[in-house]
């Protein structure tokens, strides 16, 4: 990662970067129906904490890995809870990555019970 998350510099282009483009492309790389729900919940964020594109950028960037049906899921969680006018975006990140870190330790717990394989059936 070579801009500054404090200030936003590009480093490796000597200048401030230019977020706009970026939030663009992590934002298509999503779904329409998760798209959508991200510009609601950046947009309701907005009316209650100042929200810079620094901050929507880094926010896209680091829930970049979890799952279009966990971001969906967890943004309406926090949007029914009414977090937004409390908590912001930084909460949000946290909530997404621990729904998606737990979602994995669910399906290891899966596995080691049931094995990666179907079982056998017992033969009489
Ligand atoms: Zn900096």
């Amino acid at each position: 990662m070579p801009i500054c998350p404090n200030c936003g510099y590009d480093l490796k282009e000597k200048r401030q970067a230019n977020f706009t483009p970026m939030i663009k492309s992590l934002l298509e790389s999503r779904k329409d129906s998760t798209q959508r729900i991200i510009k609601n919940i950046i947009n309701t964020i907005k009316e209650y904490h100042p929200l810079k594109a620094k901050d929507i950028y880094f926010f896209l960037d680091s829930i970049r890995d979890a799952e279009d049906k966990i971001i969906r899921y967890t943004c309406n969680e926090y949007y029914n809870r009414g977090h937004y006018q409390t908590k912001g975006l930084p909460y949000l990140k946290a909530m997404i990555m621990n729904v998606d870190k737990n979602k994995d330790e669910l399906r290891e717990l899966e596995k080691k019970i049931h094995g990666t394989k179907p079982p056998y059936k017992e033969v009489k």
